[in-house]
């Protein structure tokens, strides 16, 4: 992970209820870091003249990992930067994020990682770790140099935006991705089957009459993926699911003791089809948002750990690219800076999913699955914290947003649930 090299802080939270699933703590307390390091957990705890933070009525959890962001940097600079991109995950509670590799041009060979690994030693303001492509240019023809690319920083590969679609070209994928020790992360889309739909295929595509793009789009290419990811005893990871029959298989393969993980983005699991009837083009999105049957799965599958990250998913784009009429829009939506308030909001307060779930899905859970360190809240452990307030109200609009676009399916829309600081890395990134 590369970010902005800085001085690590001393300060003391005060008071905040301390959540971290992972390491069986729940309870008001203090959090001393000194340096960057948490070095002290109790009552009352010596200040040591600390800067002090104050947590009560607030809950203090490792901070979050996104594992699936577009930075749109190189290229698309009008979109986002490395530094907008990481200021507005820091604001969203993220002391780490993942990048995608489809930027113009596609980080496929050592020289174009090695630049964005400068730039963010640059400008990052939380730490970034990069993903390379699976596949040269994305194109799907040649596998890019992965054990260089491995060599060079790439924390995993993906040509996410695309599948994969030759089985073969996949099968030998796993095979140099083991020697690497670096996780495949998987696009899933049959594009015979999903071809120019616009949306989930369904009651709704009917009745708006918009070109459908079915869940066995989806689906068909997980069962291929797991099949021969357990055919070459790999592990393999698997981006933004949105079908129940992939959580099934998910579940499915894990049973027979693959070493296959999930991810679930934010707006999947808060929305379904039904919300498409309002046109915003904000609601575009691939996979496109689907059955309320697909959602309740999704949410069961977090609830049973078949699925263990939330991914936002964080594609940003041109005002003028999204303000079109619906079919004509790029698929993706922005979710860096609402995904903890929006999760908070529709699935946490009605009580549809615990804050404990949430928290691990957000946090350790994405860091597992790419073998990264879990932020934790233990003495020793760097301070990667955040503090939430699970009773601000707060109403999402453009102004507000840290990210170069607003392209948010939640604009207008008010949350319950906010970040009032971000540690990183034992820095304090955020304070809002
Ligand atoms: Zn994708
Ligand atoms: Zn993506």
């Amino acid at each position: 992970m590369y970010a902005k090299t800085r001085p690590k802080e001393s300060f003391v939270v005060t008071g905040a209820r301390v959540l971290d699933p992972a390491e069986g703590v729940d309870a008001t307390l203090d959090v001393r870091v000194d340096d960057g390091v948490i070095a002290a957990i109790g009552t009352s705890l010596e200040r040591n003249e600390h800067r002090v933070v104050e947590g009560s009525g607030l809950v203090l959890a490792p901070a979050f990992v996104d594992p699936h962001v577009h930075l749109r940097t190189p290229g698309r600079e009008d979109e986002e930067t490395m530094a907008s991109g990481t200021a507005a995950a820091a604001a969203g509670g993220y002391c780490a994020i993942l990048a995608m590799p489809n930027t113009e041009p596609v980080v496929d060979s050592a020289a174009v990682l090695g630049s964005l690994i400068e730039q963010a030693r640059a400008d990052a303001e939380i730490p970034v770790g990069f993903l390379a492509a699976i596949t040269k240019g994305q194109a799907g023809a040649e596998l890019t140099e992965m054990g260089e690319l491995a060599d060079q920083g790439a924390a995993g590969f993906t040509d996410d935006g695309r599948p994969v679609r030759s089985p073969g070209l996949m099968r030998r994928a796993l095979q140099y991705a083991s020697i690497t020790d670096r996780r495949l992360a998987l696009h899933e889309e049959e594009l015979s089957l999903s071809r120019d739909g616009q949306m989930h295929e369904g009651e709704v595509s009917a009745e708006l009459g918009f070109a459908g793009y079915p869940s066995v789009a989806e689906s068909l290419m997980v069962e291929r993926d797991l099949a021969l990811a357990a055919y070459e005893t790999q592990p393999l990871h698997l981006m933004h699911l949105s079908a129940r029959e992939s959580v099934a298989a998910l579940a499915a393969a894990q049973a027979g003791g693959l070493r296959a993980t999930g991810e679930v983005t934010p707006h999947h699991l808060c929305l379904t089809d039904e919300a498409v009837r309002s046109l915003d083009p904000n609601l575009k999105m691939n996979p496109p948002l689907r059955s309320a049957e697909d959602r309740a799965a999704l949410i069961d599958g977090l609830r049973a750990g078949t699925i263990t990250c939330v991914a936002t998913d964080h594609a940003p784009h041109a005002r003028h690219e999204k303000e079109v009429p619906f079919e004509e829009a790029p698929f993706g939506v922005t979710g860096l800076e609402t995904a903890f308030a929006a999760l908070y909001t529709y699935l946490v307060e009605p009580g549809v999913l615990s804050l404990e779930t949430l928290l691990e899905c957000m946090s350790a859970g994405p860091a597992r699955a790419y073998g990264l360190a879990p932020p934790r809240i233990a003495v020793g452990a760097p301070a990667n914290l955040v503090l939430l307030d699970g009773n601000a109200r707060w109403q999402v609009t453009e102004r507000g947003f840290r990210s170069r676009s607003v392209n948010s399916w939640l604009l207008g829309k008010t949350l319950k649930g906010k970040v009032r600081a971000t540690v990183a890395d034992g820095r304090l990134v955020y304070e809002g």
